[in-house]
């Protein structure tokens, strides 16, 4: 059973927003990037561990702290008697282990993630310590990416390979577990432990009025135009849409930028660059979002 699923970092989806209305910096577009491929390969994560079929509580995506240190879990599976720690990588192509260096096969050295792994674990069993509980503890590096390969991986450690991932879940299937109430109580002091806003968060300074208006494609982050009374057309990819969800995603991308600003007819108005009357806006509003407040005072949640 999922007690906590995961969702999108807001870091993502602020950068996400923010991607096609200004021009990132080369280390924010590369943060963008390492952050959306490290997300692909934990949604990789979650789909392939649907296989499994053993009574257990999963809970992904948490970021604790242990005597003022913070380390993140990328999903963590409590079953009768272990708990799994899983660490997801979604690198791709060759690399090797040389001595405690993590490297490409060219022989760049890149942030070995078993030390990562290793450092989860400690302050993790720390943890656990200090709350009392003694389940043991697996660690598991997995590297969920297929074009991924580690060569001459050591035979005994916390690496899952690709080419191990089926196998890995035969044995976590073979084990039988039934949780009590002790489990359900760790789960819980994990989740109210939880520290929903991350601090490690690295987004530009960006304001309403340095952002380009307009409503944007999904498909292709270009800007839409009016095709006709209930589409848009995008100028770069020619995909046609309706006006109704297009507009309440670039309501929800200003949401996200500007949690501060309220969303009224006249702010959308200006946020989506004049593409639509005020007429039209108000109606997609109101048909679409809740209100509070009447008619001039109005504004949306
Ligand atoms: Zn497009």
């Amino acid at each position: 059973m999922i007690v906590k699923e995961r969702t999108k970092p807001e870091e993502l989806e602020i950068l996400l927003a923010l991607k096609p209305r200004l021009e990132l910096e080369e280390k924010v577009a590369s943060n963008l990037y390492t952050l959306e491929k490290g997300y692909e390969g934990e949604v990789q994560f979650d789909k392939w561990f649907t296989n499994h079929r053993v009574e257990s509580l999963i809970i992904n995506d948490l970021l604790l702290e242990v005597n003022g240190t913070l380390f993140q879990i990328d999903s963590f599976v409590i079953t009768q008697d272990r708990l799994h720690l899983f660490e997801v990588k979604n690198l791709e192509g060759d690399y090797y282990l040389d001595g405690e260096k993590f490297k490409t096969a060219a022989g760049a050295e890149t942030k070995n993630p078993l030390h990562q792994l290793n450092r989860a674990e400690a302050l993790l069993k720390q943890l656990l310590k200090n709350l009392g509980f003694y389940i043991p503890l697996e660690p598991h590096l997995v590297f969920i990416n297929p074009e991924f390969t580690l060569l001459q991986a050591p035979v005994k450690s916390p690496i899952v390979l690709p080419t191990q991932l089926n196998r890995f879940m035969k044995n976590m299937n073979r084990v039988s577990s039934k949780l009590t109430s002790k489990h359900t109580k760790l789960a819980e002091a994990l989740l109210s432990l939880h520290i929903k806003k991350s601090p490690f968060s690295r987004v530009p300074e960006y304001d309403f009025d340095g952002l380009r208006k307009g409503v944007i494609c999904e498909g292709c982050g270009g800007f839409y135009e009016l095709h006709s009374k209930s589409k848009f057309i995008c100028i770069q990819c020619g995909q046609l849409k309706n006006i109704d969800s297009s507009m309440v995603q670039t309501v929800k991308e200003f949401q996200i930028l500007f949690p501060e600003i309220k969303v009224t007819t006249q702010s959308v108005f200006e946020w989506t660059g004049g593409i639509l009357s005020k007429k039209t806006i108000r109606r997609i509003l109101k048909v679409n979002l809740s209100y509070i407040g009447e008619f001039n005072r109005r504004y949306y949640e």
